[in-house]
């Protein structure tokens, strides 16, 4: 491994119960700057093992300068109130995550109304609504996750020869730093050795449904085509060959499309009806999840032309054409 000489990074690693195994964040010494980037989940434990890392390499935390986000997720921005509460630094995110850093009222009001409207077209009936329920009553009950910083474009951060590469997919706002002369990638979630990242289904700015899982597919070529040696991602180990993982799980993606065109091709026609068939009880218990994968795939499939749809009392019904 070459080592970077323009900076210094000192990972963060907070074990978990979840299948994330870890949470990762990472602090980043360029020139005269002390970067965070990410800032774990809330709690006191993460609170203490980002002090002891401060601690092990001679800082402090008034040396911080500013917080970098990777994405809007709250096991990524967890401790940025409270360190805000200390010393008023700057926060940098990708401009798609301010809106949903913030919380702000009218995105999060379009947003459920999205869900609202896509649970049904994919005929997903009361399961859709509990869903709808849960977004509205965290509306109320997450408020005070509002990030309090004054929130700045990510392309004026201090990153010196750092690049930020932007991987939507997981996140529409998702960012990556890559440095070229080490090779190394901070990648969050975009690429997870021990699970494959969701791509979750989310709203575009109007409202309309991004196409997630071909983003995602897309934002792993992306770092197919870099000389990358080394990842260092949001949850888990480091991804020290990383072009095998990416071919591993774009293989993954097709083969799960494959899976999804042999149901339709038994007559089994709405993402209701393909979600329960292809994850049996998992789509109740987690509902979001399944949807999200089997709308994402639909989706890609459908920009391929491997399925085509229509719209029946305002319920997709996908078919294809054996012959393909
Ligand atoms: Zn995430």
């Amino acid at each position: 491994m070459i080592e970077p000489t323009t900076f210094k990074f000192y990972p963060i690693s907070v074990p978990t119960d979840s299948e994330l195994k870890t949470v990762n964040f990472y602090l980043l010494s360029i020139d005269n700057q002390l970067l965070l980037f990410d800032a774990g989940w809330t709690g006191d434990t993460y609170w203490e093992v980002f002090q002891q890392t401060l601690k092990n390499n001679n800082f402090s935390l008034s040396d911080l300068s500013g917080i970098i986000l990777s994405h809007h997720h709250i096991d990524h921005c967890g401790l940025v109130n409270q360190i805000i509460d200390h010393y008023n630094i700057p926060v940098y995110a990708h401009e798609k995550a301010i809106p949903r850093l913030k919380r702000e009222d009218q995105f999060l009001h379009h947003r459920i109304n999205f869900f609202d409207e896509l649970y049904r077209k994919f005929d997903c009936g009361e399961k859709g609504k509990q869903q709808v329920d849960y977004l509205t009553k965290s509306l109320e009950k997450n408020r005070d996750l509002a990030i309090k910083a004054e929130i700045f474009p990510i392309e004026q951060a201090p990153l010196d020869s750092l690049r930020v590469l932007h991987f939507p997919g997981h996140a529409p706002d998702q960012i990556g730093l890559w440095d070229q002369e080490s090779m190394i990638l901070f990648g969050a979630d975009v690429l997870i050795q021990h699970i494959s990242s969701n791509a979750l289904v989310e709203p575009d700015e109007k409202g309309g449904r991004l196409p997630t899982l071909h983003q995602s597919v897309e934002s792993l070529k992306s770092i197919a085509s870099l000389p990358v040696q080394l990842i260092y991602s949001g949850h888990g180990a480091v991804i020290q060959d990383p072009q095998v993982l990416i071919k591993k799980r774009l293989e993954r993606i097709n083969q799960k499309g494959d899976k999804i065109i042999s149901l339709i091709q038994k007559g089994v026609s709405t993402g209701r009806e393909i979600a329960q068939s292809y994850y049996g009880s998992t789509y109740d218990k987690q509902f979001s999840l399944v949807m999200s994968e089997i709308i994402g795939q639909l989706d890609y499939l459908e920009m391929y032309g491997r399925v085509t749809k229509t719209i029946k009392d305002g319920v997709y019904h996908y078919s294809c054409d054996v012959s393909k």
